[in-house]
């Protein structure tokens, strides 16, 4: 039996550690009752770091969802576990994760410059991509001054949680988002960029557009007739 974790990181991706109750340990990993280790989702890498417990450490190398909604923190192959009910110290590899932030608000950022479908994308600490169901060829030049622009630009980026009964009683939200948002959860986790981009995003993202930085267009590649990929790179 675990139970599902609070999720910490939805409500303030700046959190770096925390302090956790162990409510599982199954698979060389172990559940907690609340966690700042985002797992795998939506393209975002899941987050590693470290634990630590009375008489115990090990390095988590993945986070994951399990079954159900249950985060796994999977530990290095062969490292101790602590036990249920244990007390852990989380700490998350921080520099990998903040590049995770500024990437993945990048790719937000691209999204509202290219105003085309979202076929798949995937982030990492170098390189990102972010496929478009478009014919059209992209300019290259163009769309790389655009992101420029609106990273120097320093808009505020927030996240709000949505009740599906708010979303239908204000019909035009949807019809100002980019994505349109999953239905069935009762609520909906809205991420905006002010002016720029909204649509609903469970990821984990920097508070102002001017901290994506140093953001740099790649190759375009041409993934068949409809679809094409975009391959952003940061540069420091
Ligand atoms: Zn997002």
């Amino acid at each position: 039996m675990t139970t599902t974790a609070q999720e910490l990181f939805r409500e303030d991706a700046y959190l770096r550690e925390c302090e956790a109750t162990v409510s599982n340990v199954a698979d060389g990993a172990f559940y907690v009752d609340r966690t700042i280790f985002y797992p795998l989702g939506g393209g975002q890498p899941g987050d590693t770091g470290e634990a630590s417990w009375d008489g115990g450490s090990a390095m988590i190398v993945d986070t994951r969802y399990g079954d159900g909604r249950d985060i796994a923190h999977i530990v290095e192959q062969g490292a101790s576990l602590p036990e249920v009910g244990s007390i852990v110290s989380l700490t998350i590899d921080w520099d990998r994760r903040y590049r995770h932030m500024r990437m993945h608000t990048a790719m937000h950022l691209l999204g509202s410059i290219l105003r085309y479908d979202v076929t798949g994308g995937n982030i990492s600490t170098e390189k990102s991509r972010l496929d478009f169901n478009m014919e059209d060829t992209v300019d290259k030049e163009a769309v790389g001054k655009a992101l420029e622009e609106l990273v120097a630009a320093n808009h505020a980026v927030s996240c709000r949680w949505i009740s599906e009964a708010e979303l239908d009683a204000n019909p035009e939200l949807v019809r100002t988002m980019s994505v349109q948002p999953p239905r069935g959860k009762g609520s909906i986790r809205l991420l905006e960029i002010d002016g720029v981009d909204l649509q609903p995003c469970g990821g984990t993202h920097v508070s102002s557009s001017s901290e994506v930085g140093a953001v740099r267009i790649g190759k375009v590649e041409k993934k068949g007739r409809q679809n094409r990929r975009v391959n952003i790179h940061l540069d420091d």
